[in-house]
This record gives C-alpha cells, sequence and structure tokens, in this order.
C-alpha cells in the first residue's frame, strides 16, 4: 500500500470539476483516506511550491494556486503514485492521454486541473504539508 497527495486545483474547481475528478480517482481503485478544501495563503502556495523556485513560471504558478480554492486529498492503494499520476496524464493537456484527467478538464499547462506527488519522498512531505496523522481514516 502506498499513499500520495493529490490537488484539484483553482482552475477545475472554479468549473465545478470536484466531483467528476474525484470520481475519476475512485473508479480507478484508489481510496480518498483524508479530503479537504483549502484556499492557499501566497506563502503557503511558494512553500508548496518551492522547488520550482527558479522556474520561469514559479511566480504565475503562485498567482494561479492561490487564485481560489484548491480541495486536496490523500489517496492509497498499490502503486498509488505512479497510478495517480497516469490518470492525470502529461502535464500539458495536449500531450496528455485519451482518457485522463488533464486530458478532459485541463486548459493549458498551467492551469492544468490537477497535481500529483512524483516520488515516495515528495509523497510523504507532500502529505505532511496538508494532514496530520489523526486526519487519515
Ligand atoms: P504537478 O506538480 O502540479 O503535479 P507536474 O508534476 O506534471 O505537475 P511540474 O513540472 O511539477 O508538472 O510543474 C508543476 C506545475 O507548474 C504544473 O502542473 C503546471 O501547473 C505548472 N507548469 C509547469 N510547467 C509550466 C510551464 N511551462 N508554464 C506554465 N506553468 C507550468
Ligand atoms: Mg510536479
Amino acid at each position: 500500500m502506498e499513499r500520495t497527495l493529490s490537488i484539484v486545483k483553482p482552475d477545475a474547481v472554479g468549473k465545478n470539476l470536484t466531483g467528476a475528478i474525484l470520481e475519476k480517482i475512485e473508479g480507478s481503485g484508489l481510496q480518498i483516506i483524508a479530503l479537504r478544501r483549502v484556499l492557499l495563503s501566497q506563502s503557503q502556495a511558494e512553500a508548496f511550491y518551492a522547488v520550482h523556485r527558479e522556474r520561469p513560471f514559479y511566480k504565475s504558478l503562485v498567482e494561479f494556486m492561490t487564485s481560489g480554492p484548491v480541495v486536496v486529498t490523500a489517496l492509497q492503494g498499490d502503486n498509488a503514485i505512479q497510478r495517480y499520476r497516469d490518470l492525470m496524464g502529461a502535464t500539458n493537456p495536449e500531450e496528455a492521454a485519451e482518457g485522463t484527467i488533464r486530458k478532459l478538464y485541463a486548459s493549458n499547462i498551467e492551469n492544468n486541473a490537477v497535481h500529483g506527488s512524483d516520488a515516495p519522498e515528495t509523497a510523504a512531505a507532500e502529505l505532511a504539508f496538508f494532514f496530520r496523522d489523526l486526519d487519515y481514516a
């Protein structure tokens, strides 16, 4: 069993796509074991995406991620990290495979509907960013 962090980003939340995306997640067999809706502050978004702080899109990404509420979930299942990355599809929706969340719901490479952790170390850090042990059920 493995855990990963998913975020439904402000573009998708703003389009009332939270339920559709959570349905895709559950339909894939991954289990939602914790869930929060939050409006990130600028410093929280900067910290969450600190790994990208030298990238040209960092400021814009932080603005986007603070532009409205996000819905954060902890997902659990066998090989959950890679399974959720596959379900999300490529960062750029133009390159995302048919049936993936980003192909269905992303607008462009920045407003791309969802986030998913990319490795066991980042999953552990990102889960701890949003959840405490008591939140998992
Ligand atoms: P995420 O980390 O959100 O799951 P990812 O791992 O597919 O996405 P990253 O390379 O980690 O992609 O980029 C983080 C986020 O930054 C992307 O999901 C997207 O919102 C934004 N982003 C990435 N590349 C660009 C770009 N070239 N221009 C604008 N925004 C970008
Ligand atoms: Mg990433």
